[in-house]
């Protein structure tokens, strides 16, 4: 299913239960703005290569707004909307003061060298840099992009603006990076876990993980499930998967994995189909890739008992009803993921005030954070009897609603 369809659905859905009225609910799916732009540079052999950019700001009620910037072949304006429209959500549910947008260039960044992706960020920049900012929008990486892109983005802003750290979330520590963001969303996944598994009595000791994904979410995900006791089973990423019922040896696979740029040819399990791996055997499966990969093909077969979405959107509606049919529990992905953009937010300020945090403060601020949107979530899965999909629409799509109110927009 399209991504902006699903987005929608799930948004209308929650726009119902809250009994919205009809404007203000056009008003807040609509984006505020939506960018399109031609980005070309010299190819290192001389030639010329263009490339399409995309950044769709979505909503800034509660604040500027807030959200990566993907560098992947697929990226295509719909999703890029729809991605936007779930950082409106997720930073909601996060309780952090932003709105929700995000970026992307329809690119394969593994077949560009690192000159040319440094040309194309900035390049991007040059043509949105006037439309970003400190108060207004705030980008960081998503899939395809890291610290490095983030410090060329800083950096070509900077010729224009001036040197504005904050401007971008996720550097480099050594261009004011918080400690803890490289981890956070695989750390976030990790409390948002064992939250769900201790309302249900479990432990993560006692639990099997499979994770689709191992970059930089999913690899975190993994280590820190497995430092925690948990039995990761099964993992994928883009070279292949592999699976060993005993518990595979993350910090091998880590290892091969950065030797030999992925998991492929990993000699401590058996390797498997990836087409496979959502429907292995497990408890726990954590999707960490891209989105739809649940869909109404491969619902029924869904083996696990818990799934956190730690990618966005993994799952389409129509897998939702299946998996909610078969007793399923999802932790949606705009609580389950937004450990991120949380520390994101602890990066942005700490730039503002010009004072760094150490990392265990860090982490234990991405505690409070994610326990207390939990407990915020159930409370919305209990005031509108529904499940926990609809408890993280219903909380951020309601804060949202209520800021835009309160801001005035009929005016
Ligand atoms: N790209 C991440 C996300 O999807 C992080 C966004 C951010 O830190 O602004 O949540």
């Amino acid at each position: 299913m399209n991504a902006l369809v699903a987005t929608s659905r799930n948004f209308k859905r929650a726009a119902k239960l809250l009994g919205l009225d009809s404007k203000l609910e056009k008003s807040l799916l609509i984006p505020f703005r939506e960018i399109k732009v031609e980005c070309t540079i010299p190819k290192d052999d001389g030639t010329l290569a263009s490339f399409v950019g995309f950044r769709v700001q979505h909503d800034n009620a509660r604040g500027p707004m807030k959200g990566g910037i993907r560098y992947h072949h697929e990226v295509d304006p719909d999703e890029v909307n729809a991605l936007a429209q779930l950082m409106t959500w997720k930073t909601a549910v996060a309780n952090i003061p932003y709105g929700g947008a995000k970026g992307g260039i329809g690119c394969s960044p593994g077949e560009l060298s690192i000159s040319e992706l440094e040309r194309l960020t900035r390049v991007f920049t040059q043509k949105i840099h006037d439309l970003i900012g400190i108060h207004t929008d705030v980008p960081a990486p998503d899939m395809g992009t890291n610290p490095q892109t983030m410090a060329w983005i800083l950096d070509e802003y900077s010729k224009f603006h001036g040197y504005s750290p904050a401007v971008v979330t996720g550097k480099p520590i050594d261009l004011g990076g918080s400690l803890g963001r490289d981890a956070a969303t695989g750390r976030g996944v990790l409390f948002a876990t064992e939250a769900l598994l201790a309302e249900h009595g479990k432990n993560i000791k006692d639990q099997r993980f499979v994770i689709q994904g191992f970059g930089n979410v999913g690899s975190w995900a993994a280590q820190l499930i497995s430092e925690a006791g948990g039995k990761v089973i099964a993992v994928s990423d883009v070279t292949g998967a592999v699976k060993n019922a005993k518990g595979l040896n993350i910090e091998k696979l880590l290892k091969h994995s950065v030797e030999n740029r992925g998991i492929r040819g990993f000699n401590g399990g058996e390797s498997i189909e990836p087409s496979c791996l959502l429907t292995e055997d497990c408890d726990v499966l954590i999707p960490a890739a891209l989105g739809g990969v649940i869909n109404r093909e491969n619902a029924n077969e869904i083996r696990a008992k818990f799934i956190i979405e730690a990618a966005n959107h993994p799952t389409d509606p129509e897998a939702d009803e299946i998996l909610s049919k078969k007793g399923v529990a999802i932790l949606p992905d705009i609580y389950a993921n937004s450990g991120g953009v949380t520390v994101s937010y602890f990066e942005w300020v700490q730039n503002i005030q010009g004072f760094m945090w150490d990392e265990d403060k860090v982490n234990a601020e991405l505690k409070t954070y994610m326990i207390r949107g939990f407990k915020d979530v159930k409370e919305m899965c209990r005031t509108h009897n529904c499940d926990l999909r609809m408890g993280a629409f219903t909380l951020g799509v309601n804060r949202v609603a209520r800021a835009t109110v309160l801001r005035g927009w009929e005016a």
